[in-house]
């Protein structure tokens, strides 16, 4: 049966080391306070039980390797923060699956962004409200291309960071995680039947703060390159970012 509009093509993920392929997002699911310096940085005790959120799919801001991705400033915030974060993609289908087992659903890993309306999110906190407006805005998931597990092997540990203007703002081990990838999935999967498709932001490392327009975020995870976001003027309306960014000078 036609569609009363043509649908919106699926937001997609650049993998790297395969020109030709995208990795099509099903959903977006978030893991808060998952570091315990973080969760301690947040206000957390630091052994609180990690919680999930989620943003839209197409919240996704793809940022092909080498490339520069072009992030507006959001609107309704004066406090946008980042959160340098592992990203696991998934690759198979599951339900209430075993730690044991989780591994079997990784299809490959990425560096994202978890862009965050932090003054939005503290009021929500304060106001018992919902994150959405704070976590799950537009252009809010800046990622690099997706890594392969055929080509990385499963991670445990590797340095996590984030310069800000080429000063350090985070700096972690992915081995620091209070929920490894297997607890996270074994956990996140009790509350959702994850698809293939779906991406997992993990948790950020402590750190996590403002960035400004014109400011240049550049992060990486060891065996999954870099991803470089430029924060652009306060969005407006219909902004799309350059399919071509800024090739890295
Ligand atoms: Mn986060």
């Amino acid at each position: 049966m036609p569609y009363v509009f043509p649908p919106l093509p699926p937001a997609a993920v650049p993998v790297a080391g395969r020109a030709h392929e995208l990795f099509p997002v099903h959903r977006i699911y978030c893991v808060g306070r998952n570091y315990a310096k973080y969760a301690i940085e947040m206000g957390g005790s630091g052994r609180d039980a990690p919680f999930f959120f989620t943003k839209p799919a197409d919240a996704v801001l793809p940022v092909p390797a080498g490339a520069v991705g072009q992030m507006p400033y959001p609107p309704q915030t004066h406090d946008l923060h980042h959160e340098i974060e592992l990203v696991v993609a998934i690759g198979k289908d599951g339900f209430e699956i075993p730690a044991a087992l989780a591994m079997d659903y990784v299809w490959g890993y990425a560096v994202g962004l978890d862009m965050t309306r932090r003054d939005l999110q503290i009021e929500a906190r304060r106001m018992g409200g919902s994150w959405c407006t704070a976590k799950g805005f537009d252009h809010a998931a800046p990622i690099g291309p997706i890594y392969p597990i055929s080509q990385t092997g499963p991670l445990q540990e590797g340095e996590i960071w984030l310069n800000v203007n080429g000063a350090k703002r985070q700096r972690s081990n992915i081995d620091k995680l209070i929920w490894n990838v297997p607890d996270t999935i074994e956990q996140l999967s009790r509350f959702f039947e994850l698809k293939q498709g779906d991406l997992i932001f993990t948790g950020s490392p402590e750190g996590v703060a403002e960035v400004q327009e014109g400011d240049l975020l550049e992060g990486g995870i060891s065996g999954l390159g870099e991803l470089r976001v430029m924060i652009w003027p306060r969005m407006a309306a219909g902004f799309s970012p350059d399919p071509e960014p800024m090739r890295r000078r």
